[in-house]
This record gives C-alpha cells, structure tokens and sequence, in this order.
C-alpha cells in the first residue's frame, strides 16, 4: 500500500514571514492528516526559517534544486550536504522549468539523483512531456527516456526515488490532464520502473501527478490506481487550497 505525498513547489515565491506564515497556516489545517505525507518546497533561501517552522510537525521539508558535486567552485549552486544540514528531507530534480530555462537533462538529472540519495535526501525526480511531443505522438518515448535515463544505474535505492510525472502542457497552464490520460502515463512509468527493477519494487514506488491539480480536481485524480499523490505548485502558495488537495488524498 502506497503512501499519498503532497509536495508544494513554492518555486521562486515567498519570503520572511509570508513563507512561515503560510508553513504555520497548513500546520494548522493538516494537524490530524496521518495518512497522507505532506511536503513543502521553499525557495533555499527560506529553508532554515522553514525548517525551524515545520520542526515537530506532520509537514516535511523539501529543496528545489540540488548539485551534483559535494562542495567546490560552482558558483550559485546548493550541494546535498548543504540541504542535508538546513534540515531538508526531500528535494525536486529535474523539474521542466529547470529542464526548460537551465539546460536540464536527464544526464544532469541522473547526477543531481545520485548526490541527493549518496545523502540520504529523497528525491522527487520530474518527467512529463511538452504538447508539442504529446501532439507528435511521441509521449510515451519521452517519458520512458526520461524515466530510464534519469534513474540510471542506481540499483537498488530506485525503491527510495519518488517520481512526479508533470505534463508541460498542464504545468501553471490551468489545464489539467483528465484522469485517465494522466493514469495511463503512470501506467507506463510503473512498468518502466518494473523493467528496470522488479515488479515489486515499481509497485512501492510513489508516482505523483502534476501540472494544476487544484482542490476540484485532487480527488478524482488522486483516486486514480496509479496516482500516488501531487506535486503543487500555484495551489501550494494558499494554506486553504493547498490543504483541501491533502484532504482529497486522505
Ligand atoms: C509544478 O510546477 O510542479 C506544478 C505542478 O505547477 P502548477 O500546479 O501551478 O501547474
């Protein structure tokens, strides 16, 4: 039995008290939620004020982005040890914004991945297609490659990797994939993860849906056999819209 994560991609929003004070507000709201693992991604910035907000609580801390290397000269980039040490328990790699607009690939993803798990971070690995692929009918190559590439060579700890499959064409766009188109992606990325490990371990591994999954779509979405939770990000920025899709996971 999968666990439902709901992870809120703040992206590059929120400072000072606006960011603790919404981490305070879905404290509140998610205060009984058990069933349901609730993550929120701050800029870096925000993340020891973040991580001091959500100490002791059911809200868990994620990061955004994180480097390859451990430490070094890489000017404007985080390593793994540094999310580790700002109390961060997930991070996001691989994101189509990243991919989009900072030359993002699935090489570089499986880098990002490697660092994130050798420190004991979670990470929550992107895929999704643009419209322009879905459209051409290549879909299903896109999403095997990125799948395939970008969790390439990790054995046994693909069992630690969530995966959030996002279409590009649903991200901020306020179109969401129907149900059955985004469940039969995640169809396909089960059976990626079967071929590349066992049965056993795809069936443990959570995938998320994202691209405008909003409080009236969650539970339809969320009830999906292969929907194992959202990756938010416009929804996330309110504690009220935010935690309704938690609810509708529960
Ligand atoms: C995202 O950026 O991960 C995302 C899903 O955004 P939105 O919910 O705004 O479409």
């Amino acid at each position: 039995m999968r666990k439902k994560i709901i992870a809120g991609n703040w992206k590059m929003n929120l400072t000072g008290a606006a960011a603790t004070d919404l981490i305070e507000a879905i404290k509140r709201e998610v205060a009984d939620v058990d069933k349901v693992e609730v993550v929120v991604c701050p800029p870096f910035t925000e993340l020891k004020a973040a991580a001091a907000a959500c100490a002791g609580s059911n809200v868990m801390l994620g990061a955004q982005n994180v480097h390859w290397e451990s430490a070094g000269a890489f000017t404007g980039e985080i390593s793994a040890a540094m999310l580790q040490a700002a109390g961060v328990k997930y991070v996001i790699i691989g994101h189509s914004e990243r991919r989009q607009y900072f030359g993002e690939t699935d090489e570089t993803v499986n880098k990002r991945l490697k660092a994130a798990l050798a420190a004991g971070l979670i990470p929550i690995v992107c895929v999704g297609e643009t419209l322009e692929e879905r459209d051409a009918g290549r879909m299903e190559d896109v999403v095997v490659r990125q799948t395939k590439t970008g969790l390439a060579d990790i054995g046994a700890e693909l069992s630690k990797v969530v995966i959030a499959y996002e279409p590009v064409w649903a991200i901020g766009t306020g179109r969401t994939a129907t149900p059955a188109q985004a469940q039969e992606v995640h169809a396909l990325i089960r059976r990626t993860l079967a071929e590349m490990s066992d049965g056993d371990v795809a069936n443990g591994i959570q995938i998320q849906y994202g691209g405008s999954m909003k409080p009236d779509n969650a539970k339809e979405l969320l009830s999906q056999p292969d929907i194992d939770g959202g990756l938010i990000g416009g929804a996330a920025l309110k504690a009220e819209s935010f935690a309704a899709i938690v609810k509708a996971g529960v």
